[in-house]
């Protein structure tokens, strides 16, 4: 068990001797103790992050953070069955998807191990400029000390998207874990324990938002915040950030729009409407939680969809075979049931779902949900869930799909499912929105963009986007020409 924050290369208590605990989503049993860091916990952490940048991290090379990177993949991968476990208990979702974001988090320091050291070959890139006289680079220069801080519905991953780009542009961070999830984080820091990664390049400091979150979001030496949560809080950060201009990077909510046509095969269609609306309880920033179908398909594909979402095996996430686990906390799970209720007040038809399933006593469970025809102005369509809440509206043409699909205040991502290439590209091409799917939903890969449009959110995240986010860009120009300049001296 760890309880203790992860400063200065050094585990230490909490500076006011707080702690919290975390649960066990499935059985409502306490995991163990947390420790609640505090201002003075993150302004240690800071300064750490602060020395270890100006004192060596930031001056290294792309080379050198890639082996660091590789160093820190290959532990993580030892570790890889436990942290699975421990993330299937404290976050509640099915093993097999846990493993599946432990291996892509592994992934993710060893994408951005190569990035670290193409980068050496990028630096000082000559710029042409249109006088002569002049000759310019372009020099590529971490961005000095991140303030991260995110989310419980991947706890590592998210943890892999924020760490391991800042680490390989030669940033140094300061992470803090969502006070729902903080164990795999935890676990993190013990990898880079365990590998000797120098005393203050990677900092992590549990607790709550207002206590640990707000003070890393106000420290006057973090130089960058990188945020993932909600939109609400996003605000805050980026409030914070205003008030001496720190770099920001915003992934916040969605509200995404799954588009199919009446030529669409219904078995894929079906597959990947399940996928994009139940994988981690809906608990996905670009769940495809508002289903748009064409009227000619419509009553035989809900039938189908109706039907498969009742045979989903809904239990805690270690037993073998289940498909949904409990949402991630009680505070989550009521606030899924209080949009169930707003949307029966408002008149919605409850096609499946919208309960507790009656064999599990214990644990923040809720069956697979479906919602046909609430009204386009209703909350239940417009606001973001985080669950297993899936909305039905009809569409006739083309072009209501897509002025359907775009009247969100969110544009995070959008789906579109038809056998007609060329119209697929029509309406891919037409969404507002930064992540699209054709012919899928949801599947993601370290080398793309991730990040939204609108109120989803500020920059990008992954491939060389997500490097770019803690690399400041300077450019070095040099008078080369034979004669003086001569404005002032004749
Ligand atoms: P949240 O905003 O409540 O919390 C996110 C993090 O912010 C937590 O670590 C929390 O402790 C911290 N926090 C809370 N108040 C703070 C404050 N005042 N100052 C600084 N930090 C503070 O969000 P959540 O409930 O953990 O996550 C769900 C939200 O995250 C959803 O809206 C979802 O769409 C979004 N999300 C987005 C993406 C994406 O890539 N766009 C990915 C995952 C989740």
């Amino acid at each position: 068990m760890r309880d203790q924050l992860y400063i200065n290369g050094q585990w230490v208590n909490p500076d006011l001797g707080g702690y919290f605990e975390t649960l066990d989503p499935a059985t409502e049993e306490v995991i163990q103790r947390v420790p609640a860091g505090s201002e003075e916990d993150i302004d240690h952490a800071v300064r750490a992050a602060r020395r270890a940048f100006d004192n060596g991290w930031g001056q290294s090379s792309g080379a050198e953070r890639a082996d660091w990177l590789e160093a820190l993949a290959t532990e993580l991968e030892g570790r890889q069955d436990a942290l699975a476990l421990l993330e299937v208990r404290d976050n509640g979702k099915p093993l097999p998807e846990a493993q599946w974001d432990i291996g892509d988090a592994i992934g993710c320091f060893r994408y951005y191990a190569e990035l670290a050291r193409e980068l050496d070959q990028q630096q000082n890139e000559p710029l042409a400029l249109p006088d002569e006289r002049f000759r310019c680079h372009i020099r590529r220069e971490p961005i000095g000390v991140a303030g991260q801080i995110i989310p419980w519905n991947y706890p590592l991953l998210m943890a892999s998207w924020k760490v391991a780009p800042a680490l390989a542009a030669g940033a140094t961070v300061v992470l803090k874990p969502s006070e729902l999830t903080p164990l795999t984080a935890l676990e993190l820091a013990a990898a880079a324990d365990t590998i000797g990664l120098p005393a203050g390049v990677l900092n992590i400091v549990t607790g709550l938002g207002a206590d640990a979150g707000s003070p890393l979001s106000q420290h006057p030496q973090v130089d960058k915040l990188a945020f993932t949560g909600s939109v609400p809080t996003g605000a805050k950060i980026m409030s914070a950030a205003a008030a001496d201009i720190k770099n920001i990077s915003l992934e916040l909510g969605g509200k995404s729009a799954f588009i199919v046509f009446d030529d669409a095969d219904i078995d894929a269609a079906v597959e990947w409407i399940l996928f994009g609306i139940f994988w981690n309880q809906g608990q996905v920033c670009s769940a495809t939680s508002r289903l748009l179908v064409q009227q000619g398909i419509a009553s035989k594909l809900l039938e189908r969809l109706v039907e498969a979402a009742r045979a989903i095996t809904i239990g805690s996430g270690l037993e073998q075979g289940v498909l949904l686990g409990p949402l991630v906390s009680k505070g989550q799970l009521e606030k899924v049931l209080g949009f169930v209720e707003q949307a029966t007040r408002s008149g919605a038809r409850l096609l499946t779902g919208g309960k507790r399933p009656a064999h599990l006593e214990r644990g923040y469970f809720i069956e697979p949900t479906i919602f046909d025809e609430p009204a386009e102005n209703s909350i239940i369509w417009r606001e973001e869930v985080f669950g297993p809440l899936l909305c039905v509206k009809r569409f006739n043409t083309e072009e209501d799909a897509i002025r359907m699909a775009n009247a969100s205040r969110f544009g995070l991502a959008g789906a579109v499912m038809s056998a007609d290439p060329q119209r697929a590209t029509r309406v891919a091409n037409g969404l507002r929105a930064g992540i699209v799917w054709v012919n899928c939903s949801q599947p993601t890969f370290n080398q793309a963009p991730w990040g939204g449009m609108k109120q989803s959110g500020i920059g990008r995240e992954l491939g060389r986007w997500g490097l770019d986010n803690y690399l400041e860009v300077k450019q070095v120009t040099e008078y080369i020409g034979t004669e003086p300049w001569g404005w002032y001296l004749k």
